[in-house]
């Protein structure tokens, strides 16, 4: 469709329902030449000028108008892109606009498309092309790419199939560009059948669909077909070992994947990526931030994406070194910091500990998503600052941006940490009142842990049984802690049962039970769980406790004494251990799992492997450093009374986070406030 064929109407009035500033008649005309300017000039200015800023873009759009060049589709359609693309990233803007195009032809439907998908709106992108298809537009070779990915993101398959049938009726189903997308989205149906036929037609097919093919078996988890296929292909590329290192790790291959990184000679940006990727995906982060260090030594130039994930390792295993340095490479790189990157970074530093930092980023991020203020939130909670936490609720419903149901899991669990019991409920009643979320079984649990914490156990058992939903493990999980910390044998041994049934995998569930016995002293009770523990074959999860030093993350389990410095960890062990003991603790060996002799549980506690991690943080770090430990369990009672002393002790800050919150020790003192 060509733009001579195009429309009459007149710019005035497809104009007259745009924004108030960009109406002709409200432009300065200053430095506007009202003669018409050449094409290329106006689509020079475009692509300049929508890389700067909104107000400069919308001045390129008054020229636009002015010069009457809005007819043509060319700049009309570069004009959706602009706005799609400018630095406030507005789709809004681009949709407006759009809809002024008279009769837009396929070139500004294709940029409409493709400025949907980049936005994460893959519903508009079916929709629009279903207008297109009312319009009679006829699609290209450039519309079903980004159509059938719209599918497969949104799980189209229906639809999917139908835009299929277009394709082969417009004759374009030879282009490999389309191949490949279709490759993906059948693939992403578990249709493996239907997409291995575009391989098998016998019509070409280039490595990128072979790639696609490789990735779909790989989603659908079907390791070996994939590996036969990529065996079988004479001309792998990059994209083929990529395809086949991320699919692998995604299946939780990590050994088959790591095998074929190290094998490859060339590696570029997204075969890093894709294992760091993976590695986090799967937990394994201290695996990941190796390959990053690695990657460092290799002088590749990290992009955002590998930066946010490498953050997020960072965040998990408390290397806040590591984490600062990638917070550095940022500013040295002027790398645009955009609400994820952003994200990444204040949720490393809540995690690290570092509380004030993430406020830094948070005030400095110049564009903020809902995801953003929902990790400023979650990091106060987890800190305990309930109060800050609400303000910036708050602060946040006041910069009118909507709250999610992932905020309000942090302003409830803000409550429960700080042991806000009204405000809670309150805020539990009002998220569907006020802001149309109802609550889901998440809510409910921080309400259930808020009410046990405070010690209203029946209250909590209430909302349990009341609650419209159905409970799951961490919702009675939530009671079963509270019964454990105000001595509640009677619901805590009815809650246990009930939750050793639900999860019967989880070691966790019997360990807890069993420290609710072990309390009371009730050893043959606890021995009783220990042989259903044996009987029904479950492995124990090991305590596991993790230091950042120098960016290599050391792991410490309990009574292990794989690492190199396990004499002269244990020998400052004892050392702080003695120093404790002349200032008054004695261990609480009620902690111990197991019925064993009080001398022997002496000795187990002291080998909870926070201690060992904190023993040696002592011989590695000067005096006075803080000390950042990352724990997979929760800390026992006993660590945390032996932390606080030797906070106190010897003067060191030692931060804990355990796999519900974070614990400041400082001169003696919980940030907890032995709430945990
Ligand atoms: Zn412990
Ligand atoms: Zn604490």
């Amino acid at each position: 469709m060509s733009t001579a064929t195009t429309t009459t109407t007149t710019t005035t009035t497809t104009t007259t329902n745009l924004p108030h500033n960009l109406k002709p008649e409200n432009l300065s005309t200053s430095n506007i030449p009202t003669s018409q300017l050449p094409q290329k000039t106006i689509l020079d200015l475009l692509n300049t000028k929508c890389t700067t800023s909104l107000h400069h873009l919308k001045q390129a759009h008054a020229v636009v108008l002015k010069s009457g060049h809005f007819q043509d589709h060319y700049v009309a359609g570069t004009l959706v892109k602009c706005y799609a693309n400018s630095p406030s990233s507005n789709l809004d803007f681009a949709l407006k606009v759009f809809h002024y195009v008279p009769r837009p032809n396929v070139f500004v439907w294709n940029l409409m498309l493709k400025s949907c998908l980049d936005h994460n709106e893959a519903f508009k992108v079916v929709y629009f092309y279903y207008k297109m298809v009312v319009a009679n537009s006829r699609p290209n070779k450039f519309t079903y790419p980004v159509v059938f990915k719209a599918c497969t993101i949104t799980g189209a398959d229906k639809e999917g199939v139908q835009v299929h049938a277009h394709v082969v009726k417009l004759g374009l189903h030879g282009d490999v560009h389309i191949k490949s997308a279709a490759i993906q989205m059948y693939a992403s149906f578990g249709l493996l059948m239907e997409a291995r036929q575009f391989l098998d037609d016998g019509q070409e097919c280039d490595v990128i669909c072979w790639n696609a093919m490789i990735d779909g078996y790989l989603k659908c988890e079907e390791t070996e077909a994939a590996k036969e296929l990529f065996d079988s292909m004479v001309d792998k590329n990059i994209g083929s070992y990529n395809a086949m290192i991320s699919g692998l790790a995604k299946c939780g291959r990590f050994d088959k994947a790591r095998k074929l990184f190290d094998e490859m000679s060339d590696k570029d940006e997204i075969t890093w990526s894709s294992i760091i990727d993976g590695y986090i995906k799967g937990g394994y982060y201290k695996e990941a931030l190796e390959v990053f260090n690695l990657m460092q030594k290799d002088k590749i130039r990290p992009r955002k994406f590998v930066l946010s994930s490498v953050l997020c390792a960072c965040a998990n295993v408390a290397a806040l070194d590591q984490g600062r340095w990638i917070h550095a490479y940022v500013k040295r790189n002027s790398m645009n910091l955009d609400a994820v990157l952003g994200t990444a970074l204040i949720d490393m530093y809540a995690k690290c500990g570092r509380l004030d930092m993430a406020w830094e980023v948070f005030e400095n991020m110049k564009v903020k998503e809902v995801f953003s203020w929902n990790a400023m939130i979650g990091g106060l909670a987890m800190h305990g600052q309930a109060g800050d936490a609400i303000e910036l609720f708050f602060k946040m419903l006041r910069e009118r941006m909507r709250p999610d149901k992932i905020t309000f899991v942090g302003i409830l669990s803000a409550c429960a940490h700080a042991g806000m019991v009204d405000r809670g409920l309150e805020v539990l009643n009002n998220m569907k009142t006020t802001f149309g979320i109802e609550p889901e079984v998440e809510h409910y649990g921080c309400v259930v842990d808020l009410l046990g914490r405070a010690g209203f156990l029946a209250e909590a058992e209430k909302l349990i049984s009341t609650m419209p939903i159905e409970p799951n493990a961490a919702v009675w999980g939530a009671l079963l802690g509270a019964c454990k910390k105000h001595r509640n044998i009677e619901l805590g041994e009815r809650v246990g049962k009930i939750l050793v049934e639900m999860e019967p995998e989880n070691s966790g569930r019997y360990a807890l039970l069993s420290n609710i016995y072990a309390n009371e002293g009730r050893w043959d009770d606890v021995a009783k769980v220990r042989k259903l523990i044996k009987e029904r074959g479950i492995k124990t999860n090991p305590g596991i406790s993790t230091i950042d030093l120098d960016g290599i993350v050391h792991e410490f389990k309990m009574g292990d004494g794989s690492h190199p410095l396990v004499k002269e960890i244990h020998l400052m062990l004892e050392k702080i251990i003695d120093k404790l003991k002349m200032e008054g603790y004695s261990p609480n060996a009620s902690q111990v799992l197991f019925d064993i002799e009080e001398e022997e549980k002496e000795t187990a506690l002291k080998y909870h492997s926070e201690k060992l991690a904190i023993a040696f943080g002592f011989i590695n770090t000067n005096p006075g450093t803080t000390i950042r430990i990352v724990k997979n369990l929760r800390v026992c009672e006993d660590c945390h009374s032996a932390t606080k002393l030797i906070s106190k002790v010897f003067e060191r800050d030692i931060i804990v986070r355990d796999r519900v919150r974070y614990h400041h020790f400082k001169n003696g003192k919980c940030s907890c406030n032995d709430f945990w």
